[in-house]
């Protein structure tokens, strides 16, 4: 069940109306469910039980409070930075459960993962294998790595978030795999551990990943021909949620499908899930400024904007929107929702059928996953709050930013 539902026509997140939460935060507001959290987190852990780790996505929602909340429920993290990094040990997470991923891994990077013992480096190309290996060999430690490798499988999902076609940027050739974990395996201060791979995000279908398994299947039987071991299989993140009644494949069901694969075979799993496990746990609250109703479109100007979401003008991504307060004594219209943002790409959501007055407060809904990570301080606006709620209980988990934190970097220069 939906961590938000209405109540006698309000709308709640578990046990508090979010008009409360409006009223007592202000808005725009970004709220998260903790029960919501939790239950996608442990659909996850239940249905791999003790044959692998689920390492959380960082970049999808890295509040700390966040954080803290899957790693005190066991989870093991996927950073993509320093700063992720940073962010998972003042939360409490474990560093033998972190790896690595991203393209631009920096020597300064490695050298602190390497220091504090991340579990695994997942490896995204020949060059920075090499980088890898002198920083390890300068600390005199072992680094141990997995390559992630690219499967040239179609996600099927958006052009901007498919990353396992060959014209992507990201991980190594399926072709060239073999030859760059032979290197690997041929220098003292890496240890191989596993393969890696991440084709997309927001996949509605179980097939992609399928295929991709095969793939890497096929690669480890390879390098296992070259006496090469691998011990765990990464099959990085992607899974989709519903956010426009699309129905992907349940979290269980998923994990299920590939533990099934991987029957008889003696390797270990990961997940790097992000956006299953926190979008529909969080919704962006913002209240209507004016209503400018006019031919050709309605529109509805609200505090919210492009700067606080990012996801409609970026992906064309679609997200439900839902009045905090049903039965309002107004005409029904069909609205755009747009924000104060001087850009015409500056909406939320477009044709909405909604019965809006100035002052109605909205919740745009999923908004748990690549929201607030996202936004900007463009026109000078600060990042909203953060908020999450823990049954009755509501933790100010970000506070809104003022203007002295919009500007606390910058310096006048002297005349
Ligand atoms: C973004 C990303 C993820 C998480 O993807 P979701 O679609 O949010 O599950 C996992 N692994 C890597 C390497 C990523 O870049």
């Amino acid at each position: 069940m939906s961590a938000f539902q209405y109540r006698n026509g309000e709308l709640y997140v578990e046990d508090l109306a979010l008009n409360t939460l409006a009223d007592n935060y202000g808005t725009p507001a970004y709220v998260y469910s903790k029960a919501a959290i939790s239950e996608s987190y442990l659909a996850y852990a239940q249905a791999l039980g003790e044959r692998g780790k689920i390492c959380y996505a960082v970049k999808a929602n890295s509040n700390l409070a966040v954080l803290q909340l899957l790693a005190s429920l066991g989870a093991g993290f996927d950073i993509v930075s320093l700063g992720e990094l940073e962010r998972v040990l003042l939360a409490g997470g474990e560093p033998g459960k972190i790896i690595f991923s991203g393209v631009g891994k920096t020597a300064a990077e490695m050298r602190r993962a390497l220091e504090v013992g991340i579990a695994c480096f997942n490896v995204e190309s020949a060059a920075e294998l090499e980088v890898l290996a002198s920083v390890a060999a300068d600390m005199g430690v072992q680094a141990s790595i997995s390559l992630r490798v690219n499967p040239d499988v179609d996600a099927q999902t958006h052009p901007y978030i498919s990353t396992g076609l060959k014209e992507n940027k990201f991980g190594i050739e399926f072709q060239s795999a073999l030859a760059v974990y032979e290197r690997a395996a041929s220098l003292a201060s890496l240890k191989v551990v596993g393969v890696d791979c991440h084709i997309g995000s927001q996949l509605t279908k179980a097939s992609p990943f399928l295929d991709a398994l095969d793939r890497l299947l096929v690669l480890i039987d390879q390098l296992a021909a070259k006496g090469i071991v691998i011990e765990h299989l990464d099959l990085g993140g992607g899974l989709g949620v519903d956010y426009q009644g699309e129905q992907p494949p349940a979290i269980a069901d998923y994990v299920n499908m590939v533990l099934q694969k991987l029957a008889d075979r003696p390797q270990s799993l990961i997940f790097e899930p992000g956006r299953s496990i926190v979008a529909n746990a969080g919704v962006l609250l913002t209240e209507v400024i004016y209503l400018k109703p006019a031919e050709a479109h309605n529109f509805a100007i609200v505090d919210a904007a492009m700067n606080d979401n990012i996801r409609p003008s970026l992906y064309q991504a679609w997200q439900k929107v839902l009045p905090l307060q049903e039965n309002i004594e107004a005409e029904e219209r069909v609205w755009d929702i747009v924000g104060p943002i001087c850009e015409t790409g500056d909406f939320l959501a477009k044709k909405r059928e909604l019965k809006l007055q100035t002052g109605s407060r909205l919740a745009l809904m999923s908004s748990g996953a690549y929201g607030f990570v996202m936004s900007s301080n463009y026109n000078s606006r600060g990042r909203v709050c953060e908020i999450l709620v823990d049954g009755e209980q509501a933790h100010l988990v970000r506070e809104r930013e003022t203007f002295a934190d919009v500007i606390r970097a910058e310096k006048l220069i002297k005349n």
